[in-house]
């Protein structure tokens, strides 16, 4: 600020008069006279002479003015001289002092007043441009707050996308989450991101400040041929006031929300434009500034780093996933290779030894492959061993693994085997699978294949011996005339032998007629009465002693046999049923447990109306027990066979019910009627709670879905009790009889069971 000078001081008081003029008496207190010579003659003003005050003139009140003048001598100060010198020279006698310019003209006069005056001034001016600026500062101030609280949205916007730089994809809800936030951030109405992939088309968009409804309506999302295509193109941000004054808005879908202002960014990095964001409208109605551009920008620049990140992990996946496939897959036929093998073994190993279930492993190699492989050549060798392969992996689970070792050597690891007799199984389609003769290069090739099986923890508990011990078997089934398969030891050998040696016993059985049926009484547990009876088959084998049906029927099915020992059991079953109807036994009902097999024989239904009509057994009394497994195969197939055997007014119950893969909502789907709870979680009901729950569940959706339920396996008071408790009243089981022969039912049935609650002796009744 300028330093105060005698020209800013001037007094207003000051009467400029002529040297020979008087005063007058009446004169303002105060006033000063600038005294001029009369010499000069007119208007003009004369030659300054001084000035006389008015205290001057209350000495001398008569004089003129020029005779006045003498207290004062002409000493007059210029008018640039600073305030405090004339301050000093005021703090003397004088109480004014004429002031005269460059040119020695007078100019006016400073008094004690006016210097006073003009420091007053000054000062107020010092103030209020103090005020302006503590204004100025308070404003700046807040505008930096505000900048730093809008920096710092802008931070957490950015961590919140850089928290997922780990991950691989852009999944939109990380998008979502950081449009919002930029939103809020930036004020703004609608907000959205798009990204575009190489080829340029829209792969993600994500948006936030629409409805639903407003969504809908748009019916697809920007793809960017106006405006935001720009953005995308020339990479570089729009903003604008009026969004209507330029015509690439065209670009945006028909029922985009109204919208009057934009702020388009680009997402890009390296000359690489991944996408853009895109805000619309403020919530104040203002233009979007460029700070909110800047802030755009900055935000677009995180979301790029995570973009770069993501397709960088991705790069590292693939790259990775390659080497794993090189390292873990053999190229020619895509299988596991021996790493991959060894390394399904060790984990299967482990998973056996805890759930204490059996492990198989099968070296299969092909018979007389090399002698292919030279006359035919390589390529149709490599064709061969693919094909080979594929129909490998056909006949195996999905646990199950088929590894390539080499040459046309192949291993299948089979875990979590329960009966030896599966390990067979497979053994056996691996062999039929070949069988069918292959079509390679126009050349049909037949193929055979000798395959050598060690078994945890049978033969060996670890996983270098099991190795030894399948190839040692393998080369016991080259020696055995090739096309065969061996157990390492002998003891299972022998199992296959055996198998072998039922399932040829099996074929006599009917014919020697060694079967006979066995009931087991099914009670209505509140009243004691006998409702029906479950038909058992029995096998009395001669050769191979008493055996279980859970032992021979599997054997039966895998052979085929079933369906002519079903036919017998239906036949045998529906006969003794009315033989008991004849007998006066009524209402009796006769369960008859179906092999899947054979109830999925075609013409299945005409030949059960058949037998019907033949034994003249009620089809109202007779009750077809099918496990859940039956519906593993063809659904829609075997929903039509129920439905056709529904119509003859049969029974179909599920047996085994809650060991299979049946859930509440497949079930409703089935015409059925009863479900049978299987006997291993009857067992255990009175200690453990798993299989209370599972039971008290099963009763409730069998009630939910109008289905009877009985339960099977019923052996103690307090299974009954809790079944009872839990609304089950139907139950088989030891607790009221084993199977017995048929001659005893009918006394069983005239005599029937104590009703609940009081007990009854089971030990009558056993087998
Ligand atoms: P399933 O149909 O579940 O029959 C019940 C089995 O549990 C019968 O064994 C029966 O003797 C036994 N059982 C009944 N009450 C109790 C009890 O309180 N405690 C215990 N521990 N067991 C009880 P079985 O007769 O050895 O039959 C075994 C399986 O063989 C049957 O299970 C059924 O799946 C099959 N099977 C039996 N006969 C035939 C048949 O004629 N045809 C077909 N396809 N399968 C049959
Ligand atoms: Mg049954
Ligand atoms: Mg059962």
């Amino acid at each position: 600020m300028k330093q105060l000078i005698a020209a800013d001081a001037y007094s207003e008081n000051v009467i400029p008069v002529r040297a020979d003029a008087r005063p007058t008496p009446n004169r303002t207190a105060g006033s000063i006279y600038a005294v001029f010579s009369t010499a000069t003659l007119g208007d003009e003003e004369g030659v300054f002479q001084g000035i006389v005050t008015d205290r001057d003139i209350s000495y001398s009140p008569h004089r003129i003015f020029a005779d006045l003048l003498n207290p004062h001598p002409l000493a007059p100060i210029t008018d640039d001289t600073p305030l405090t010198q004339v301050e000093d020279l005021l703090s003397g006698s004088e109480d004014a002092l004429a002031v005269v310019d460059k040119t020695n003209t007078f100019a006016g006069v400073v008094t004690h007043t006016s210097v006073l005056k003009a420091l007053l001034k000054r000062e107020r001016e010092l103030l209020m441009t103090t005020q302006e600026l503590n204004q100025q500062i308070a404003e700046d101030r807040q505008h930096l707050a505000l900048w730093s609280n809008r920096l710092s949205e802008l931070h957490g916007a950015s961590r919140t996308l850089l928290s997922v730089l780990s991950h691989t994809q852009i999944e939109d809800d990380i998008l979502q989450s950081g449009i919002e936030a930029l939103c809020k951030l930036l004020q703004a109405r609608y907000g959205a991101v798009g990204l575009i992939n190489e080829a340029g088309q829209l792969t993600h968009f994500v948006h936030t400040g629409m409805t639903d409804e407003q969504v809908k309506r748009m019916g697809h999302a920007p793809e960017g041929r106006g405006l935001l295509g720009a953005v995308i193109h020339e990479n570089t941000a729009i903003r604008l006031d009026d969004l209507t004054t330029d015509p690439r808005s065209e670009g945006f879908p028909d029922h985009h929300p109204v919208m009057k202002s934009l702020l388009a960014v680009p997402i890009s990095s390296l000359g690489r434009v991944y996408g853009r964001i895109y805000l619309c409208d403020k919530i104040d109605d203002s233009p979007f500034d460029n700070e909110d551009e800047l802030l755009a920008m900055s935000f677009a620049t995180s979301l790029c780093l995570i973009l770069d990140n993501a397709r960088e992990v991705q790069e590292i996946k693939r790259g990775q996933q390659h080497l794993y496939q090189l390292a873990h897959f053999d190229t020619l036929t895509g299988l596991p290779n021996r790493e991959l093998a060894y390394d399904r073994i060790h984990q299967a190993l482990a998973n056996s030894r805890r759930k204490r279930t059996k492990l198989a492993i099968l070296f299969a190699d092909l018979d007389n492959f090399k002698h292919i492989n030279d006359s035919l050549g390589h390529s149709a060798g490599d064709e061969l061993l693919k094909a080979v392969a594929l129909r490998l992996t056909q006949c195996i689970r999905e646990s199950d693994t088929v590894a390539r070792l080499g040459g046309d050597e192949f291993l299948i690891l089979l875990p979590d085997i329960e009966l030896v007799e599966n390990i067979i199984t497979v053994a056996k389609k691996i062999k039929d699978t070949l069988q069918p003769i292959f079509k390679i290069n126009n050349m049909e090739i037949f193929v055979t294949i000798s395959i050598g099986i060690s078994v945890y923890p049978d033969d060996s508990m670890n996983i270098e011996e099991l190795l030894r011990d399948a190839d040692t078997a393998m080369y016991h089934a080259k020696n055995n005339g090739r096309n065969n398969f061996q157990f390492f030891t002998t003891q299972m050998n022998e199992v296959v032998q055996k198998q072998l040696r039922l399932t040829s016993l099996l074929s006599q059985a009917l014919e020697r007629n060694q079967f006979l049926l066995h009931y087991q009484p099914q009670v209505d547990v509140i009243s004691g009465k006998m409702l029906g009876v479950e038909a058992l088959i029995r096998w009395q084998s001669n050769e191979l002693g008493p055996i279980s049906p859970a032992e021979f029927i599997p054997a039966a099915e895998s052979s085929g046999l079933i369906i002519a020992i079903g036919d017998w059991v239906l036949m045998s079953a529906c006969t003794q049923g009315k033989q008991w109807l004849d007998e006066g036994l009524h209402e009796l009902r006769m369960a008859v447990n179906m092999s899947s097999v054979q109830f999925q024989q075609p013409h299945f239904p005409a030949r059960l109306k058949q037998i019907l009509s033949t034994t003249g057994f009620p089809a109202t009394l007779l009750e077809l027990e099918i496990t859940e497994n039956i519906m593993m195969s063809d659904k829609n197939a075997i929903i039509a066979i129920l439905d056709e055997l529904k119509a003859l007014n049969v029974k179909i119950s599920i047996d085994d019910f809650g060991t299979g893969y049946s859930s509440l909502s497949y079930l409703k789907r089935l015409p059925i009627d009863q479900v049978k709870i299987d006997q291993s979680f009857v067992r255990d009901i009175a200690s453990d709670p798993n299989d209370a729950a599972i039971i008290t569940a099963i009763i409730a959706m069998t009630y939910g879905l109008n289905l009877d339920v009985i339960a099977e396996g019923v052996e103690t008071q307090a299974q009954l009790d809790f079944l009872i408790s839990k609304q089950c009243y139907k139950a088989q089981g030891y607790y009221f009889s084993k199977p017995v022969a048929s001659e005893q039912i009918a006394a069983l049935w005239h005599k029937g069971f104590k009703p609940y609650p009081s007990h009854f002796d089971s030990g009558d009744y056993h087998e």
